[in-house]
């Protein structure tokens, strides 16, 4: 019934066919098969091995069975120590299972051996030549398992034969093996090993492409480091001290000791190792050094203990600074809000007044007195968002913003730090600097303000901010709304003296080396020092004065006998500070024609301007000269069109105006930051210039004027009437509507001036000029 049918025992495979010329072990475990195994070595040892479909099934049915195998024989038979037994089986033909004959058992079917088609003797010998061709190449490609035994296969002629040994050891899946098993006629099982090796080949060409260049990298890597490792070896054999090398080990050392946050300790340790590859003179290198330089320099992990003594801290400003009971009072309060609520958004403090009153010192004592470390940046100039929050590391001289540059000079991550002149941002089209400095200010934001040089989060929130500025008005408002200002007027001649005596002498005569009782300031020089050779509301050129002193006085200390005192009286002051710079005379009686005295506000406080006109003959031109704004320009002819139009009261000629030119001069100085106050001083030198009536020369004024000569408020009262105060002038001239900042000037300051309200322009006239007769 069936041609060349044979009976045997069926063995079972998993994992693996076996090809006709190979050998294989397999491991008999099961009853079933050892039953098989022993009815085949009844007879000739002959088993039909066909492989599962699924190795993973237990208990295989015929549908998980193959339906072609390979008839074996056994070769090797030896028992395991655990019971087993492993047989090597040889295949030696392809057979085809015809039927189960039974299972109960073990396994018998009936099979029928598979003929082969050979296929045209040309066909075969032409992919044969391919064949040999490829294989050469494939065992070059893989010098690991079949390499070894492929150029044995090649030499079989057969070629049957060769594609079943060479598939048998290429490593290949399951189903594609039996496929090839099954695959009768020998042409179609070629073409389809050829296809295969070309596919593999391509993936491995690709491997090994990649790996040399993978070699090739990590080549070029040790050349360059061995490279650098022989420069140094020479430079160091030519006896030149490696710089580089010493550097990078200081900076390892600093680096090992310094404690930081993860992300910057592995951020260094990166680039430390990345350093040490990199060309020392490379630009790359040194930007890199730097950076690193700046990461180990910012104090991350250390802090100061902070003092919540309250008393001793009202102690530390009671002794460090004179006067300025409501300043310290409140500077106390703010600290004990701060104390009992850290995590509030309090406000920053802001000292707001002249140079040289103490805003820097009084900074210093808040440090000294909360135990914190003391720093400042000056915001002056800073006109982008780059200069708070720094450059991008993208080009040599990229730094970070002044924040960060500050931090780095500190010891400590929660220091008082004093940002000096908020007035003095500056803002063009790269950007507002304010929303930068905000963030920088704001406790719920700043914990991780992010530098752009230093790309790494740092936590500013253990820092006292404290601002300075010189006048509010610059403040950007949304500054200031975040700060509680504090105002410093100025001093007055009382103040400076005592703090002369207690706190500038002897801190000069320390650093000059003089000791405390060998020069001494009677109370009449340090009286001629500020009223001849200063002319401020704070006292730092006070200070700077009582320092030549002490400088000059020293050679005199040394050529006199030991134990010698200098007495520094108000007639030797000269010898020590050249001519008075100021005048301080008592000017009572005295007049000036064409001059008046103004009062207006600048950044160094109130100041007191003589303001001078003279009417000459011409066509009517009105020529400003010297220290004026554009709204002293509007202020100087509206004073013009208010003294022609009182010619008939002043008594002046109505035409005179197109015969003469009228030429106003204010002196040079600080830039008025009220230009318009000087309104009714200006008009009343013209109308003096005009009449020929002179001004009396203890008068001084402030106020801005109307067309209709109505006198209009001012700011800053209490620093003009200081500044009045300082220039030795008794009466003072101010608008009517001023009369509620007079509380704030010192009493003291008020029992030497005397006040005069004023509303109209004829007032100021008639109390400023010299009657018509007394001039003539
Ligand atoms: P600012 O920062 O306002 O320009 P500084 O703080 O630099 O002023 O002060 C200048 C000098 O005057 C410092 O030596 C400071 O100690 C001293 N000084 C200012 N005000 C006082 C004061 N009230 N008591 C003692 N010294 C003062």
């Amino acid at each position: 019934m069936h041609p060349k049918t044979t009976v045997m025992p069926l063995l079972l495979l998993r994992d693996v066919v076996l090809f006709p010329g190979e050998t294989i072990p397999v491991i008999l475990g099961g009853e079933k098969s050892l039953i098989a195994l022993d009815r085949a070595l009844e007879k000739e040892g002959r088993l039909f091995c066909v492989a599962q479909r699924d190795a993973r099934i237990e208990e295989p049915k015929k549908k998980d069975i193959y339906g072609v195998g390979t008839i074996g024989i056994v070769d090797q038979v030896s028992r395991l120590f655990d019971g087993r037994v492993k047989v090597v089986m040889e295949g030696k033909r392809r057979a085809t299972l015809v039927e189960y004959l039974q299972e109960e058992e073990f396994v018998l079917v009936r099979i029928q051996e598979m003929e082969e088609m050979a296929g045209s003797p040309t066909e075969v010998e032409m992919l044969m030549r391919e064949f040999q061709e490829i294989i050469e190449d494939f065992a070059r490609l893989t010098p690991e398992t079949p390499a070894n035994t492929i150029p044995s296969v090649v030499g079989l002629e057969d070629p049957s034969q060769l594609i079943d040994a060479i598939v048998a050891q290429i490593d290949l899946e399951l189903s594609d093996k039996q496929e090839f098993l099954e695959t009768r006629a020998v042409v179609e099982r070629l073409a389809k090993l050829l296809t295969l090796l070309k596919r593999q080949m391509g993936v491995l060409k690709v491997e090994t492409e990649i790996q040399s260049q993978v070699l090739e990298q990590i080549q070029k890597e040790k050349r360059e480091y061995i490279l650098n490792e022989q420069m140094h070896a020479i430079r160091r054999e030519l006896g030149e001290n490696d710089e580089f090398e010493d550097e990078l080990d200081a900076l390892k050392n600093r680096f090992r000791q310094k404690k930081m946050p993860d992300e910057a300790q592995h951020r260094v340790a990166r680039d430390l190792e990345r350093l040490r590859s990199m060309p020392p003179m490379a630009a790359e290198t040194t930007v890199l050094r730097n950076y690193v330089d700046c990461v180990l320099s910012l104090p991350w992990c250390e802090y100061t203990t902070e003092e919540t003594d309250f008393d001793k801290a009202e102690r530390i400003l009671e002794e460090s600074h004179y006067g300025l009971r409501e300043v310290k009072e409140r500077v106390i309060e703010y600290l004990a809000a701060r104390a009992l609520a850290p995590k509030l958004r309090a406000p920053i403090l802001c000292f707001v007044g002249p140079p040289g009153v103490g805003k820097t010192s009084l900074g210093k004592s808040i440090a000294r007195a909360t135990g914190r470390e003391f720093i400042r940046a000056s915001l002056g100039g800073v006109r982008d968002e780059a200069d708070i929050r720094g450059h991008r590391r993208t080009y040599i001289g990229s730094m970070p913003g002044r924040i960060i540059q500050s931090l780095r000079k500190a010891a400590s991550g929660n220091p008082v730090f004093l940002l000096d002149e908020v007035d003095k941002l500056a803002r063009d089209f790269r950007g507002d600097p304010t929303s930068a400095l905000l963030e920088v200010l704001d406790p719920h934001e700043n914990y991780a303000f992010n530098d752009h040089y230093l790309e790494l989060d740092y936590d500013l929130s253990g820092i006292m901010f404290i601002t300075t500025a010189n006048a509010l008005d610059n403040i950007p408002r949304p500054l200031q709304d975040r700060m509680e200002i504090i105002r410093i007027a100025g001093y007055i001649e009382r103040e400076k003296l005592h703090i002369a005596k207690r706190y500038l002498i002897p801190k000069q005569l320390e650093i000059h080396g003089h000791s405390q009782e060998g020069l001494v300031f009677t109370d009449n020089a340090l009286l001629a020092i500020i009223r001849r050779y200063t002319r401020e509301a704070g006292v730092r050129t006070l200070e700077r004065q009582i320092a030549q002193v002490c400088r000059k006085s020293a050679c005199e200390v040394l050529t006199k006998a030991k134990k010698a005192r200098i007495r520094v009286t108000a007639r030797s002051v000269e010898k020590y500070l050249g001519t008075p710079r100021y005048r301080f005379e008592v000017r009572e009686g005295e007049s000036r024609l064409g001059a008046a005295y103004g009062m207006t506000r600048t950044d160094m406080g109130g100041e007191l301007l003589s303001i001078e006109a003279t009417a000459m003959p011409g066509k009517g031109i009105l020529y400003i000269t010297g220290q004026l704004g554009e709204v002293m320009q509007e202020s100087a002819h509206a004073a013009l069109s208010y003294v022609r139009s009182r010619s008939k009261t002043l008594s002046l000629d109505p035409n005179l105006y197109q015969e003469v030119d009228i030429h106003v001069h204010v002196p040079e100085g600080d830039v008025p930051k009220d230009g318009s106050s000087l309104g009714i001083s200006l008009a009343t030198s013209m109308a003096s210039a005009l009449t020929g009536r002179p001004v009396k020369s203890d008068i001084a004024m402030t106020g801005e004027i109307t067309l209709q000569g109505r006198v209009l408020p001012v700011k800053g009262i209490k620093e003009k009437i200081l500044a009045v105060h300082r220039g030795n002038i008794r009466n003072v001239l101010i608008p009517r509507a001023n009369i509620k900042d007079i509380p704030e000037v010192p009493s003291q300051v008020l029992r030497h001036v005397e006040l005069t309200l004023v509303e109209s322009m004829d007032e100021v006239l008639d109390r400023a000029l010299l009657p018509d007769d007394l001039a003539r």
